[in-house]
């Protein structure tokens, strides 16, 4: 915060001015100079502060000392420079020393500033005046002549004793750190602009180093880890602020922890004037505050204050405090908090203290940590698994065949894939931590192991995987498990009085319905259905439906079909409670279906009754090259319609059962004639089961728009469609032509080169992807009033995505469970932000 602020508010500020950033556009234009106008402008500045402080630059007796300092308006930490202590020459040193400050105490700051003088301004190696202090000890007329004499050999220059000089090289050293290497690479990396540079802040020193009665220390207003409301700081008696920063001593407790040395207790009168300060500062910015103070000779000044980093847990617990302090609404509190934050905090993670041998890094897929036996297979996985171990499943890449083996497992990691691979949705919706994309690791099966850069991890051997950071680490490590306190309902409870996009949930088993009810999905947005097909039983039924020679035998595999199918949306009504749920059709390329070994070739062909040449022929039949172009989704209806009814005939009867109304939504429909034949194919199975049952099934239709041609065709797409599902994942992918498990391959470069400002899998393309979701918005409303329109692609859950999602007018976002939480907060921001 602005000294200016801070003075207004009446706290104890060292007086001071700031040369605004102007003066760092100027010093650049001016070839780094400072040009005579500014340097008339200091002049005036300082004589000011001589008048506001009674001191006087360069005067030995009551001397004015000031600190010369960056001041970014984007907090950019240890990375631009500070002078201390300028205005000191042997001359003020002497005078000083004969003070009631003593003379060890003039002497150290004149000996300090030497040196920072000569690192900071003229980049000077530390090492040889740490030598020469440590050699004369305490500091005394002597060791500063000596410590003249380090600076003059290294410098080639006489120490300049004139605090002007000293004040106009200072100012330029901090102008000239905004571009140093650091801080530019701290700017690219966080994306602060290079305009328009820092500012600097003149302003009168107060010493923590002044004697007994003297100090200097780093406060919180609550504690950032907890959040609880209790001052939490530290501080380090008769010693300068750097000290406590750099950490090379080690610092007492503000509050008194009964051991006597708190400043609680030896300054119990500064302690109190710090509390008042906290409240001041706190019921002004409505934010927890980090402050840095300094104590000469019993009087509290105050430094610096801004709103402080915390964990998570603390945010959330900060935020409904306050709201219930009346330092913050609700709308406020929301506001504040970083959805990006949330997901974390619902998963375990690496103890952050525990040191780790990190094996490689690859794409967080799925958040949390689990540490488990390298299995190399599904099948491996499995059997660990039903063992009781943890088993991680360390894979090339997956296929959504793996699903058994991903929910056997306690963690996945893949060596390619991107964050929205199957492998990474079904570890996401099962809440298994997941890396993908980490493309030093080498699978070798034969040799049962797998390789990074020449480390050999062999099955069995325990690794831990970080869905959240992506890093993959040797052995066992501890986990933390999260304590989800009160605040958290209570916070979320507040978003959901905000937003008004309905948040549901993205799932791929019966099983993940619970979890997205604790995460507080208000419905089952998407339901794949793919998986149900993929269970061991399913998948051999599967294979005799694609293999059957005759009619009569594909009709009696269909058949046997039912009763699973049915089993699956039993489960899912049961656990859904009569929350809605909507069910996507299968939607797996017929490929994904075929035996992969000759093993299960001849055993899939047995089954079927034919020869393993026919079935292999068969097979070649329905193999895809592109399959995620290939013979999926709604045109199975066209080609396969026996399978859709059977799927269909579950779903409605299931439906009747549990008495509630599902919504069907029919994937990769790219016209509306094709979404027609889809819909009296449904028809006609619902009439037949009406006729059956005597009574007609409810249930509404929606289209899955995820191709571009279904956008052109919104219009009259939802003539016949009652709600329509964005399914932005493939809409992605078609748009950009780059395949959703390829785009890791080149991705980091294009990201580099600026060509892409993020995964567009991750965060919505808005130019792109995103006019097409408004077109489709306003293609599809201009007929039907009333569509229902949600995206159910993994953009539901990413908070940047979400409030373009917002602002083009959708109904819904449904996302992995999860991502719900994060989701829930990033919705109501995008409502606040629309007004
Ligand atoms: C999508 O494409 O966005 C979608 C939700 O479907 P999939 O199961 O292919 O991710
Ligand atoms: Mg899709």
């Amino acid at each position: 915060m602005g000294l200016a602020e801070m003075t207004a508010l009446g706290l104890p500020v060292p007086p001071g001015f700031i040369m605004t950033t102007d003066v760092c556009s100027v010093y650049y234009d001016e070839g780094r100079n400072l040009p005579t106008e500014v340097e008339f402008v200091l002049r005036e500045e300082i004589e000011w502060l001589e008048r506001e402080t009674g001191r006087s630059l360069g005067k030995a007796d009551n001397p004015l000392l000031v600190s010369v300092r960056s001041g970014s308006p984007t907090s950019m930490p240890g990375m631009l420079d500070t002078v201390l202590n300028l205005g000191m020459n042997e001359s003020v040193a002497s005078g000083l020393a004969d003070t009631p400050a003593g003379s060890a105490f003039a002497w150290d700051a004149y000996c300090r500033f030497i040196q920072m003088f000569g690192e900071v301004v003229l980049a000077l190696d530390p090492e040889p005046f740490q030598r020469a202090r440590k050699s004369w000890g305490v500091a005394a007329p002597e060791v500063a002549i000596a410590m003249r004499q380090v600076f003059e050999e290294q410098a080639g220059q006489d120490f300049p004793e004139d605090p002007w000089r000293q004040l106009i090289a200072a100012a330029g050293a901090v102008l000239d750190s905004w571009q140093s290497r650091r801080a530019a690479l701290y700017r690219s990396i966080h994306g602060v602009p290079d305009r328009p540079g820092t500012a600097v802040t003149v302003q009168m020193m107060v010493f923590g180093n002044a004697g007994p009665d003297s100090a200097t220390g780093v406060a919180f207003t609550r504690d950032p880890i907890t959040g609880v409301k209790e001052p939490y700081g530290e501080y380090i008696p008769n010693a300068q602020g750097d000290e406590i920063v750099s950490g090379v001593q080690t610092p007492l407790p503000i509050r008194s922890s009964g051991a006597g040395n708190s400043l609680q207790e030896t300054m119990p009168e500064v302690f109190g004037q710090l509390l008042s300060a906290f409240e001041t500062l706190e019921g002004h910015k409505g934010a927890m505050q980090d402050i840095e103070f300094t104590v000469e000779r019993g009087k509290l000044w105050l430094l610096q204050t801004r709103s402080g980093a915390t964990s998570t847990e603390a945010s959330l617990r900060i935020a409904a405090d306050m709201v219930a302090e009346g330092l913050l609404d609700r709308h406020q509190a929301v506001r504040r908090l970083d959805p990006g934050l949330l997901g974390r905090l619902l998963h375990p993670s690496v103890r952050a203290d525990l040191p780790r041998e990190i094996l490689t890094r690859g794409l967080p897929a799925s958040p949390g940590a689990a540490a488990g036996r390298v299995a190399l297979t599904s099948a491996e996985a499995e059997e660990l698994a039903a063992q009781g171990e943890p088993v991680v499943l360390v894979l090339p890449e997956t296929h959504p065949r793996d699903v058994h083996g991903v929910h056997a497992a306690s963690a996945v990691l893949t060596a390619r894939g991107g964050a929205t691979s199957h492998a990474a949705l079904v570890a996401r919706g099962a809440g298994r931590p997941c890396v993908v994309g980490a493309g030093d690791v080498d699978v070798d099966l034969e040799a049962g192991c797998f390789r990074v850069v020449g480390i050999s991890v062999q099955r069995g051997s325990y690794i831990t995987v970080d869905g959240s950071s992506g890093e993959v680490s040797l052995g066992n490590l501890e986990l933390e498990r999260p304590q989800l306190g009160g605040s958290f309902a209570t916070v979320l409870g507040w978003a959901d009085d905000i937003r008004q996009l309905r948040v549901r949930a993205n799932t791929t088993s019966p099983n993940d319905v619970d979890a997205a009810r604790t995460m507080g999905a208000e419905a089952i947005g998407l339901f794949r259905t793919e998986f149900s097909f993929l269970e061991r039983e399913a998948l051999s039924i599967m294979r005799q439906i694609l293999f059957a020679d005759d009619a009569e035998q594909r009709r009696n595999a269909v058949s046997a079909l039912l009763p699973l199918q049915r089993r699956t949306y039993a489960d899912l009504f049961m656990r859904a409670r009569g929350l809605p749920v909507t069910i996507r059709l299968l939607d797996l390329p017929l490929s994904e279906f075929l035996p992969k070994s000759a093993a299960e070739m001849s055993a899939a062909a047995k089954s079927a009754r034919i020869r393993t040449r026919d079935a292999k022929a068969k097979a070649a039949a329905l193999s895809d090259t592109n399959s995620t172009l290939g013979h999926r989704g709604c045109r199975l209806a066209i080609s396969q319609p026996d399978l859709y009814a059977v799927q269909v005939r579950a779903i409605l009867a299931e439906a009747e059962v549990a008495g509630v109304k599902p919504q069907i939504l029919v994937p990769m429909i790219a016209s509306a004639r094709e979404f027609e034949v889809v819909r009296d194919a449904v028809a006609g199975t619902a009439a037949k089961l009406a006729e059956e049952t005597g009574s007609p099934p409810h249930y509404s239709l929606g289209a899955m728009i995820e191709l571009p041609r279904a956008v052109m065709q919104a219009g009259r797409i939802a003539e016949t469609a009652e709600f329509f599902s964005f399914g932005t994942n493939n809409l992605t992918q078609t748009v950009f032509g780059v395949g959703r498990d390829d785009a890791a391959a080149f991705l980091e470069r294009y990201r580099n080169a600026g060509l892409f400002a993020g995964d567009p899998y991750e965060t919505l393309d808005t130019d792109g992807v995103g006019a097409l979701l408004r077109l489709a918005v306003e293609r599809g409303k201009a007929v039907r009033k009333d569509l229902e329109i949600g995206v159910c692609g993994e953009h539901g859950g990413d908070p940047d995505s979400i409030r373009f999602l917002n602002d083009i007018g959708l109904d819904y976002i449904s996302c992995s469970p999860y991502r719900i939480p994060a989701a829930r907060l990033a919705a109501a921001q995008a409502a606040m932000e629309l007004g």
